[in-house]
């Protein structure tokens, strides 16, 4: 079976940049960092990126759009099924403040499924694409813990409090991530969480809850200029190159 590395270029709201290696195909997910900051996390190099998926358009999503077509890379931004060729990909519509999907690649040759979902109030999974003899990674969002939110709300501005009226309504929280991977009908073999929100975010208390209800997930919180390995065995922080 294969390994999975997904190098973090960036993750949080002032830039979202993730490459993975999946056997001999590399791509993105999202390009909301500068072209010369993706490179550089790259090997100094962009053209064995093959392929970009686009969460949605917002620019810790989205930047640097034209250099990156320029170079030949596929952007793949839609709903819906596409077969191409060392992959198939399911894109579907999410709870965000703009049209935004989140992805699940099927390799069915490596028998690996990769789920990324991020920017949206609910995940929205089509459930039929799920294969349940694949391993499952997962890179998904957890924004914000409830109890910090709530705290934060009594404590600071009142633009604060604004903000976080809409980030409930567009954004994962620790408890919706935690009851989504309670779910029967799908199947979790590691997780990376990303977009961290740096003042309603709590690790520990983060960490607490999944000691309690999800006591055997292999997962890791996303630092940037980090890379992580995904295998049979869970998910790991790559500690020395590759
Ligand atoms: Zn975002
Ligand atoms: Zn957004």
């Amino acid at each position: 079976m294969e390994n999975v590395v997904v190098n973090v270029v960036n993750s949080g709201s002032d830039g979202n940049a993730y490459i993975v290696s999946v056997a001999n195909t590399k791509f993105m997910l999202d390009a909301g960092m500068p072209i010369d900051k993706i490179r550089k996390a790259n090997n100094n190099k962009l053209r064995d990126i093959k392929y970009i998926f686009i969460s949605h358009s917002h620019k810790d999503h989205l930047k640097d759009m034209k250099e990156l077509t320029n170079i030949g890379v596929r952007y793949i931004y839609s709903a819906g099924v596409f077969d191409y060729k060392d992959m198939v990909v399911c894109g579907t519509e999410q709870n965000h403040d703009i049209t935004c999907y989140g992805y699940s690649l099927d390799f069915p040759e490596e028998h690996i499924m990769i789920h990324y979902y991020t920017d949206t109030a609910k995940i929205n999974i089509n459930p039929n694409f799920i294969k349940m003899d694949r391993e499952h990674y997962w890179i998904v969002e957890c924004n914000y813990t409830n109890e910090t939110m709530i705290y934060n709300d009594n404590h600071e501005s009142t633009q604060v409090v604004l903000r976080n009226i809409r980030t409930r309504e567009t954004h994962l929280s620790d408890n919706k991530i935690i009851d989504f991977f309670k779910r029967k009908d799908i199947k979790v073999n590691g997780v990376l969480f990303i977009h961290q929100s740096r003042l309603n975010f709590d690790k520990q208390l983060f960490k607490d809850k999944i000691e309690q209800q999800l006591s055997t997930l292999s997962y890791k919180i996303a630092k940037n200029s980090t890379k992580y390995i995904f295998s049979k065995c869970g998910i790991k922080e790559l500690k020395y190159g590759i």
